[in-house]
């Protein structure tokens, strides 16, 4: 249920009605707005029946929320959500590139492509130190090693560091080497993992399951907003079809579509969806036109002997003349890079 207050709403008159609403055993949500407050009750709403809150002071109007997604509803906030991540500011006018290697292999690699990424515009770094791979035989990831390199390169470059959680068991160990914890699309469904991040006060990266509708995507997403962490980032990365002249298919009516659903910002994968360098760059500018707030990409210096998804990731010189070809695409369509 949306509880809407008055402008003139008073800090008493508010309180109360938080109070009232705990007491029939929901959960309060507060959503603070240039005008006025929206409160957000969760939970059993047919007790509203016998204890009507649009009579109490201080309300104006009393909804239900019709979708089964709440708190990431556009219904609940209708604003767009904006992550601010120290200058970076994620789901405004700004667009953002996450770019980085699929994996962190070494110190020099890492802090190699991490210059050139910055340089060529890149304001988030993403590398994988638990890595999740089809066959037990491939490369796992450094591990703790790897996280320690993240931030190692952090310090060194200032960007920001985007990696992965996939295990709630290292829950510690990635979120103090993390700026955003990313859930991959094979842990999308993982509820366990998506109620340990909710706990957080980190911005999480959710990416959208291989097979998952936007429906069940942002039932996820709900799982953590549920849990208190609002500061959440929708990854489309392509997903399985009957197709198979590409590793997943992108689906970019994801977009409009998330974006009239939920005030998230909307990110998308090129590499993964495409699985192929060369086409990494027309999914991009595509995703752009369409309205994504940001795009993650792969970028690997020595993409042939890279340890994980050499095959598509771009060498730098090629991420460079794509950024600048987004910029062009991102003015095109009244935002900025
Ligand atoms: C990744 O971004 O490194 C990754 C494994 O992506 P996904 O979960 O989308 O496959
Ligand atoms: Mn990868």
């Amino acid at each position: 249920m949306i509880i809407v207050l008055r402008p003139d709403a008073t800090k008493k008159e508010t309180d109360h009605v938080i109070q009232k609403i705990k007491q029939l055993g929901l959960a309060v949500h507060i959503s603070k707005g240039k005008e006025r407050t929206i409160i957000g009750a969760i939970g059993d709403e047919s007790v509203f029946e016998e204890h009507p809150l649009d009579t109490l002071p201080g309300v104006e109007k009393v909804m239900p929320i019709l979708k089964p997604y709440k708190l990431v509803s556009r219904e609940f906030q209708k604003e767009d959500t904006i992550i601010n991540l120290g200058k970076v500011k994620i789901g405004g006018k700004q667009i953002q590139v996450i770019a980085g290697p699929c994996s962190v292999e070494t110190r020099e690699t890492l802090l190699h492509i991490a210059r050139e990424i910055k340089k060529a515009g890149a304001r988030l770094l993403r590398g994988g130190a638990f890595k999740p791979r089809t066959s037990p035989y491939a490369f796992q990831g450094l591990g703790e090693e790897g996280l320690k390199l993240l931030s190692e390169v952090k310090k060194a470059t200032g960007l920001p560091v985007v990696t992965e959680l996939l295990d709630p068991r290292d829950t510690d160990i990635v979120y103090r080497h993390s700026d955003i914890i990313q859930i991959g699309a094979r842990n999308m469904q993982n509820f366990r993992l998506l109620t340990e991040v909710g706990k957080l006060d980190k911005p999480v990266l959710l990416k959208r399951g291989l097979a998952a509708t936007i429906k069940e995507f942002l039932m996820s997403a709900e799982y953590i907003a549920s849990e208190g962490n609002r500061k959440i980032i929708l990854c489309e990365r392509g997903i399985r079809t009957f197709e198979t002249s590409v590793r997943n298919t992108l689906d970019l009516s994801a977009i409009p579509v998330l974006k009239e659903e939920t005030h998230l910002p909307v990110f998308i994968d090129p590499s993964h969806a495409v699985g192929r360098w060369d086409m990494v760059a027309p999914l991009a500018r595509a995703a752009v036109a369409c309205g994504a707030d940001g795009l993650m990409i792969e970028v690997h210096s020595d993409p042939e002997n890279a340890l994980c998804d050499g095959s598509q990731s771009l060498k730098p010189s090629k991420f460079a003349a794509l950024m600048k070809e987004l910029k062009k695409v991102a003015i095109a369509v009244g935002r900025t890079m």
